[in-house]
């Protein structure tokens, strides 16, 4: 029986959590990072440990299957790579960032300066598209020393909350592309394979679903159902069960990350009281 090879990063910012990923979706591998190669003991994957800059060229050469990587590094690669799943982690953005004394007033300002980036592909679309003729400094690494060295007058740089730039006294003046963790694959998987990245991807949701909805379970007074019910989304429609206590009721209902607080305070003023919120281990609609 085959196996599906996946290229994950040997050690970053992107490593633990796509471990962790995998970890909260079952499968067991073997030896974690230490080894260039792992197993899975209960599902039919490989892992490979690579550095995230050779992730894309490793899926489209078919070296590996499939691969987590930041989009910043799939744009950066242009390689024609199917993005399979986005994966919510490692968030950032591309961002524009000048000497924090110089007067911004909008993207003219780049015209005829140098901008030092580990990003020049992802860079030049956007000058082209901006029709600004710039410079390109292409660095790795510690590109937000290279104004402060006379290397550069602008950078362009991953930002996550800005700290770098300001220790660097550097302010950050455009955000070019925004970027998340994303599973890709190649195209030429055989069926098998294919059906393998299907089973994992059925698991990889139920996870993501689970860590993104909590379980609610609240008492309410039985004319004030309808009126609860309305402000739970639900999956389908609230649990309803009738509680010891004549005229009351208990009501289960799974709510989203996002509209959380929201519904909480509605609940509230609706009637409900008691609210339990309870975290969910697995999600499968
Ligand atoms: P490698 O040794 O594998 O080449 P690296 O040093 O190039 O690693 P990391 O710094 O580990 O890369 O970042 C990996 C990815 O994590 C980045 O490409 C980006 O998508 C994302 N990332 C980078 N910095 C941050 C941050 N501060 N916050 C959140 N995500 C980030
Ligand atoms: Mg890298």
């Amino acid at each position: 029986m085959s196996l599906l090879k996946i290229a994950l990063q040997k050690s970053g910012r992107l490593s633990e959590k796509s471990l962790e990923l995998f970890a909260e979706a079952g499968i067991n591998i073997m030896n974690g990072s230490r080894k260039l190669v792992s197993k899975a003991s209960n599902f039919p994957v490989e892992i490979m440990y690579l550095r995230d800059d050779d992730i894309p060229q490793y899926v489209h050469d078919g070296v590996a299957d499939a691969g987590i990587v930041g989009e910043n590094i799939l744009m950066e690669k242009t390689k024609p790579l199917e993005i399979v799943e986005r994966l919510g982690f490692a968030r950032c953005r591309l961002s524009l960032a000048v000497e924090k004394h110089c007067q911004y007033n909008g993207t003219g300002l780049f015209e005829g300066m140098r901008i030092a980036t580990s990003y020049p592909n992802i860079l030049a679309s956007y000058l082209e598209k901006m029709k600004i003729n710039a410079e390109i400094h292409e660095i790795n690494g510690s590109v937000e020393i290279a104004p402060g060295i006379g290397l550069a007058d602008a950078i362009f740089d991953i930002v996550s909350t800005g700290s770098t730039l300001i220790s660097n006294g550097l302010k950050e003046v455009e955000t070019v592309m925004r970027s998340e963790a994303v599973l890709i694959s190649g195209s030429a998987l055989t069926d098998e394979k294919r059906d393998i990245l299907s089973a994992l991807l059925f698991r990889i949701r139920a996870v993501r679903r689970a860590n993104n909805n909590k379980y609610i379970l609240l008492n309410a007074p039985n004319e004030k159902l309808e009126e609860i019910a309305e402000i739970l989304p639900g999956m389908k429609s609230p649990t309803v069960m009738p509680l010891a206590m004549e005229g009351w009721s208990s009501v289960h209902s799974v709510v989203n990350e996002n509209q959380f607080w929201e519904v909480i305070d509605k609940l509230r003023e609706a009637g409900a009281q008691g609210i339990l919120v309870i975290p969910i281990e697995k999600m499968v609609v």
